[in-house]
């Protein structure tokens, strides 16, 4: 094409890049060993797997097919390594850190050309956004690694950890995972996704480049099934961090429940992109292209749901067909072109398969009218309308190019079926009324929001979902803490308690020590408490919606003293029990956006109640434990403590404003979870009851709580305390009963948010295998005790985190 016919018809000439430097690489390198302990080391398997280009269907290398043996070889390398890096100073790590981005950037474009011919995605991404935002999200960690120590005190890196990537961003996946982890002292096993390790494997050769000691990263290609598995399987690791799908993620959080490692999980998504009718549709229709043909829509927060109020629907759908035509496929090489390709046919044919299924669902489709290239694996522009929220493309992530669009009325209808999904990792909201957009943005079920844009990413600002779309955060100083421990948790002993139900307590009497026996008796003596008297003719109930209430199975269990006598009773709840607490929770979700110095009133009230019956609450502890007077006063005085310490934080536990490099800014707002779902641990009977309900309420969450198995007079004496503090309805739910039945009935529940427990190892794991359900946060113990008076240990910041989810909303500025 000349010059004057280019003039004539405003065609695109092409504007390719040369593959040529990165052939040669490949040419030289392949086949690729694996990198382990900083070498290059050929498969236990002997084994090797083509690498395709999704853009011509054709191999493009031969990888190494790792299996155990390696994962072992890699972990071992690993452990070996994090001795010294573990203690390598925070300014060494930083620049080591600083060299990775240096070197990144030194190599940005054969990174971009490499991740281009592996993925398929456009050269124009790879090189303005892939690469770029991987150099800053290692310079961002060198600032962490030079910070850790005056800025995360009293933290220690978790040890080895295993990353599982997926192919829709290589090396970028690659880089939010390495950097938090390195910058805090963690050594890494990194598996890149089957179909793209090959900028993974430039990735190392920079690794080697840059001098970093051997075994802090080792990268081993291959197939999940051999790898991912054993790795997530290895004793010899501390921590996984998975990005990929809701299943795999699914199947990950079983694989490691009970384990003790450390666990994060981004998975997928299913985004609404809101359009309201006073937004600029030109703008909005720009925004769109960026949600959902950016990567050819494999990415997982894509804008998959259009939302648009019903009076605009048609002239912004006629507009987005307009620009759907000009879009350009073809070539990931070509500057000029919008959509690549994607990434294998086994992807091809699944987003086929739902869009065909979205037509048989009724869905009307529209396409482009030009023709996809025939050579490798493209799949054109796709707008499904006339879609019913709950079919299958209005539910399920396609990733793909695929959009569906419904529409709405009002702003609450937009909120609804933005909600409507199982997912809540992102949204984008779109209006010219900032008042409206504000509104709507903390309403949203999703840990990013964007306002009038979309898809914009930084190292400084966290990054992760709510509900199926996964737990952690990556990105911001929220990210770190995914790869750090508290130095007091490596050090606490494993409590004694069994996971086994029932009366136990009767058993404890002979277990008790004869010293045990005469130290209680000593202290009742001493308190001048009377603890010779029959079972107390009173009957504890539960606590639900704000009401004593008797349990729904009409049984009763029995509290023993130490010494294995009936103090009391307790309702035996049960599974009804349960639903109708989570019921009511729910239904006091208005909890959460009661204000701050509303809540940290309440707490102060509870605290000062509580504190009128300090004697009373003594002698319960004392009579359920035989602890000594003394020991029963000081956890009454804590308690109290720790309720003022949560009323002082419900006011000042504040999110902050990023600022990354664009104009604008990103809010980072903590949320409550939503429901909360507690066993409290048996150590405290009250103060470890206050210690978690504090916390989460103090923070806008509701819970039900199970209080101690063994005593939980203490919790239930609460509920007359709780009454008489203008605590809303449903806010706190106390059920009592067997720990481990309610906890798993807790942690399958869909409505429950997030579970917290407090008991034996056995306990945590099944806790962890039946949150897996709806992916809910669990927080669990891993059959540790806390010393729960230890200020450190008992009202860290830690118990706010766990408390609250991180949401970034994005508010770029400017005319
Ligand atoms: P995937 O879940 O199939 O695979 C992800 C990784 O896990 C790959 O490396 C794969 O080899 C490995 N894997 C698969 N099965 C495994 C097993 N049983 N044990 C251990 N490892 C195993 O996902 P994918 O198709 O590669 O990626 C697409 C998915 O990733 C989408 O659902 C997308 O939404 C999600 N994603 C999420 C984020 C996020 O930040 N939330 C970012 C990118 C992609």
């Amino acid at each position: 094409m000349n010059v004057m016919e280019i003039f004539e018809t405003m065609e695109y000439g092409p504007a390719p890049e040369s593959p040529t430097t990165v052939l040669d690489w490949l040419k030289e390198r392949q086949p690729f060993g694996l990198f382990i302990n900083g070498r290059w080391v050929k498969p236990a398997s002997g084994k090797y797997l083509d690498t395709i280009n999704p853009s011509t269907s054709k191999p493009l290398a031969q990888v190494a097919a790792a299996n155990s043996k390696d994962v072992d070889a890699a972990v071992s390398a690993a452990r070996a390594a994090a001795e010294t890096w573990s203690k390598t100073p925070g300014h060494i790590r930083a620049r080591y850190l600083y060299a990775i981005a240096r070197h990144i950037q030194k190599h940005s474009r054969m990174l971009a050309v490499l991740e281009s011919m592996d993925n398929g995605k456009p050269i124009r991404e790879t090189r303005d956004l892939d690469i770029p935002l991987v150099a800053r999200h290692f310079y961002y960690h060198a600032g962490w690694a030079q910070l850790m120590a005056s800025e995360l005190p009293g933290y220690g890196p978790v040890g080895v950890v295993g990353q599982i990537i997926p192919w829709n961003f290589p090396l970028l996946m690659l880089a939010w995972k390495i950097a938090p982890a390195l910058a805090m002292g963690n050594t890494v096993v990194l598996k890149p996704a089957r179909y793209t390790p090959l900028t993974a494997l430039k990735f190392a050769e920079i690794v080697q480049e840059i001098g970093l000691p051997p075994g802090v990263v080792n990268i081993l290609t291959g197939e999940a099934s051999q790898v991912g598995d054993a790795l997530v399987r290895h004793p010899g690791v501390n921590k996984i961090a998975f990005t990929g799908s809701t299943d795999v993620g699914r199947t990950l959080r079983r694989a490691t429940a009970g384990s003790g490692k450390k666990l994060s999980l981004e998975l997928g998504g299913k985004s609404p992109f809101i359009v309201f009718d006073d937004a600029d549709l030109d703008s909005v229709v720009e925004g769109v292209v960026d949600a959902i043909w950016f990567n050819q829509g494999q990415v997982c927060c894509a804008g998959s749901r259009l939302l648009v109020q019903e009076d605009i629907a048609s002239r912004l759908i006629d507009k987005l067909r307009a620009r759907m035509e000009k879009l350009r496929i073809g070539d990931p090489l070509d500057k000029a072109v919008d959509i690549g390709a994607i990434v294998s046919s086994a992807q091809l044919n699944e987003i086929q398969r739902l869009v065909d299924q979205g037509v048989e669902e009724g869905a009307e489709i529209w396409q482009p009218s030009w023709a996809c290239p025939t050579e490798g694996y493209f799949f054109p522009p796709t707008l499904f309308t006339n879609v019913s929220p709950a079919t299958t493309i209005a539910q399920v992530e396609i990733f793909g190019p695929v959009l569906v669009s419904m529409t709405f009325r009002t702003p609450a209808e937009a909120v609804a079926l933005a909600n409507n999904t199982r997912y809540g990792l992102a949204a984008s909201v779109w209006s010219e009324n900032i008042n409206l957009a504000l509104d709507v943005a903390p309403k949203l079920k999703a840990g990013t929001v964007w306002v009038n844009c979309t898809n914009l990413f930084d190292a400084s600002s966290g990054f992760g979902g709510y509900h199926e779309s996964g737990f952690g955060r990556e990105g911001g100083k929220e990210g770190l803490y995914e790869y750090v421990r508290p130095a007091w948790e490596t050090s606490s002993p494993r409590t004694t308690e069994h996971s086994s139900n029932g009366p136990e307590q009767g058993a404890s009497t002979d277990q008790a020590g004869e010293d045990e026996e005469d130290h209680a008796a000593a202290s009742e003596r001493a308190n001048g408490y009377h603890l010779e008297l029959p079972a107390i003719d009173r009957t504890p109930k539960m606590f639900i919606n704000g009401k004593q209430v008797r349990p729904d199975s009409g049984y009763s269990r029995d509290v023993y003293d130490i010494r294995g006598r009936v103090i009391g009773q307790v309702g035996e709840g049960n599974r009804k029990d349960i639903r109708n607490a989570v019921e009511a929770a729910h239904a006091a979700g208005g909890w959460a956006t009661s204000t701050t110095h509303n809540r940290a009133q309440i707490l102060y009230y509870i605290a000062e109640n509580l504190s009128v019956r300090e004697t009373e609450f003594a002698r319960r502890i004392v009579q359920q434990t035989g602890r000594s007077d003394a020991d029963a006063a000081t956890e009454v005085q804590v308690t109290i403590s720790r309720l003022f310490t949560y009323a002082a934080w419900a006011d000042k536990y504040e999110g902050v404003v990023h600022r990354p490099p664009l104009r604008g800014v990103v809010l980072a707002m903590k949320e409550p979870i939503g429901v909360i779902g507690m066993a409290c641990p048996s150590e405290n009977p009250l103060l470890g009851f206050i210690s978690l309900v504090a916390p989460a309420i103090a923070m806008g969450n509701t819970v039900i709580a199970i209080p101690s198995q063994q005593s939980p007079l203490s919790a239930i004496d609460c509920y007359q305390v709780l009454e008489t503090s203008d605590l809303p309805a449903g806010v706190v739910n106390i059920v009592t009963g067997e720990r481990d039945t309610l906890s798993e009935v807790l942690s399958d529940h869909d409505d429950v948010e997030s579970m917290w427990y407090f008991g034996p190892a056995e306990g945590c794991k099944r806790v962890e295998l039946a949150s897996a359900g709806n992916m809910k946060r669990t927080w669990v113990n891993y059959g540790h005790s806390r010393d729960w008076l230890d200020p450190l240990q008992g009202e860290g910041e830690e118990l706010l985190r766990e408390s609250t989810h991180v949401k970034n909303i994005w508010v770029p500025y400017g005319e």
